[in-house]
């Protein structure tokens, strides 16, 4: 890594307004997947230091909320003219320790800062309300408060947008938190807190804490004082973490798997469906939560959109995200890179034929060729779970109507797509399919201004938008007697 602001580079934890060690002193590699490189060491940190950052972070929030909102957003958008001023070794943080294409990780800092900037300005709109009461002697009044400490626990595939999709609306809900970042990527979340402290956060505000999941997970989950959790990551983590939040009864936020159907229809525009594919597929080495997962295409332009777009995927550049060029970075880690392989074995084993890819890339290391099934049925793993992968498996259908039982046929209910030139086939699919988001003739749907997040198994709550910050906000009721 090349930084020009090398005071991002951080090997301690950020609690309380100070930089620290782990009680232990005992810290945990942070390795580039691209190539294995030791980037960094950072403190292994337990309950202790997690305790410590919920203290400072209680002990801190009685001056944060009393603030005017337009006090928070000033501090706000100081941090995020600090990210943006910095976005060049953020994004170069990010593609080190996450392996994506460093232009990628341009658009993910630039789209994290997105929600400082819009945040910042939602919460000079967290307004009450009046209802009309119904006794004349009385006056009924709705106001909004923060809820109080908040935890955030992210994952690695993307460092710094998971977070500051949390941290924003908390911070000018006037809530203060603490951050436990993915153990792959911690050192985005650290640069993260150089600029929040440069910024002027009050101490305690704003804490991240590095180490062992499991421990940080559970003194977060337990400790009374906190009162909200948000979670991003997989299915199995959020379940487990709702359950410990059970006993506290944590208000929850949860972001989680997806399995996402992507459908082209016979009347679609194939070269835009390719292309979109390609995005919606590819980004992030397939790993990102709302990519196209399953492509069900129909029967008349399912030979069609198989070779254009097995033409397009093998085209692409496979390297470390820092080369030029490259559209496809490596899998986060070898365990990544077993599932991918063991999913794409269980496809072929049932059947499935290989259009490109296939398998590991010459590179070696953690690389996989961008990959595309044909002739896949619901009976393999593709179908059934997130591969997480450069795995794009086909699905021929017949009819619209088998089309949005198929894209149904999942407990995941994040993000789903489709392409079609009809403009009723739009509103009728758009409204059957059984998913938080949908994208209608566009692979790419995420920004700060609407709302994230999926139904059934996919998770609770949304970020981003005008809804975002409302799971930062209790609602008290007040009620006058006029007399
Ligand atoms: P993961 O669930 O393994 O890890 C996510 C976070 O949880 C990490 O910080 C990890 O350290 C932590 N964690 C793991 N075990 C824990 C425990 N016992 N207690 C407390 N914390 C624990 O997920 P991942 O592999 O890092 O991320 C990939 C998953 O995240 C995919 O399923 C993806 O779909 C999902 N995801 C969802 C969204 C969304 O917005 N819905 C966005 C990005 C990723």
């Amino acid at each position: 890594m090349n930084l020009q602001n090398r005071a991002l580079l951080r090997s301690t934890n950020f609690i309380d307004g100070k930089w620290t060690a782990a009680d232990s002193g005992i810290s945990f590699a942070v390795l580039n997947p691209a190539n294995g490189e030791l980037l960094a060491e950072v403190p292994r940190c337990g309950s202790a230091e997690t305790r410590r950052a919920i203290v400072a972070a209680e002990a801190a929030w009685p001056a944060w909320r009393a603030l005017t909102a337009k006090r928070r957003a000033q501090l706000m958008q100081v941090w995020f003219k600090l990210i943006i001023e910095n976005a060049d070794d953020l994004a170069q943080l990010v593609t080190a320790e996450c392996g994506k294409p460093l232009s990628e990780a341009r658009g993910e800092v630039i789209y994290g800062a997105s929600f400082v900037e819009w945040f910042a300005e939602e919460g000079k709109r967290a307004y009450g309300e009046t209802i009309p009461s119904p006794a004349a002697d009385k006056r009924l009044v709705v106001i909004k408060q923060p809820i109080g400490v908040c935890a955030a626990i992210t994952p690695w595939n993307f460092p710094l947008a998971m977070i500051t999709r949390k941290v924003a609306p908390a911070l000018a809900a006037g809530c203060p938190v603490v951050v436990k970042p993915a153990e792959q990527t911690p050192l985005t979340a650290l640069a993260l807190a150089v600029l929040a402290e440069q910024a002027g956060f009050p101490a305690g505000v704003f804490n991240v804490v590095t180490g062992q999941p499991a421990e940080i997970g559970g003194e977060l989950t337990a400790n009374p004082s906190v009162r909200k959790l948000s979670f991003t990551g997989s299915t199995g983590v959020g379940r487990l973490l709702m359950a410990q939040c059970a006993p506290t009864v944590k208000k929850v936020s949860l972001e989680l798997g997806g399995n996402a159907p992507f459908i082209v229809f016979d009347d679609a525009d194939i070269d835009a469906a390719v292309d979109n594919a390609i995005t919606a597929k590819y980004r992030n080495t397939g790993q990102t939560c709302v990519c196209a997962n399953r492509f069900l295409v129909q029967s008349g332009v399912y030979e069609e959109f198989a070779r254009k777009f097995a033409a397009k995927a093998s085209a692409m550049k496979v390297g470390a995200g820092i080369e030029e060029g490259v559209a496809q970075g490596p899998l986060i880690n070898a365990a990544a890179l077993a599932k991918v392989e063991s999913h794409v074995a269980d496809a072929l084993g049932k059947g499935a034929r290989v259009l490109c890819g296939g398998a590991r890339h010459q590179r070696g290391g953690n690389f996989y060729q961008p990959t595309v099934l044909a002739d896949v049925t619901t009976a393999m793993q593709v179908a059934r779970e997130e591969t997480f992968g450069p795995v794009a498996p086909l699905f021929r259908f017949e009819t619209e109507t088998e089309a949005i039982a198929l894209a149904n046929d999942t407990e995941f209910g994040l993000a789903a797509y489709f392409f079609t030139a009809s403009v009723s086939r739009c509103w009728r699919v758009g409204e059957a399919l059984e998913y938080g988001m949908v994208g209608i003739n566009t692979g790419l749907i995420s920004n700060e201004v609407a709302p994230f997040g999926g139904i059934k198994q996919s998770g609770i709550g949304r970020e981003g938008s005008k809804y975002g910050i409302e799971d930062y906000l209790e609602v008290k009721y007040m009620c006058f007697d006029i007399n």
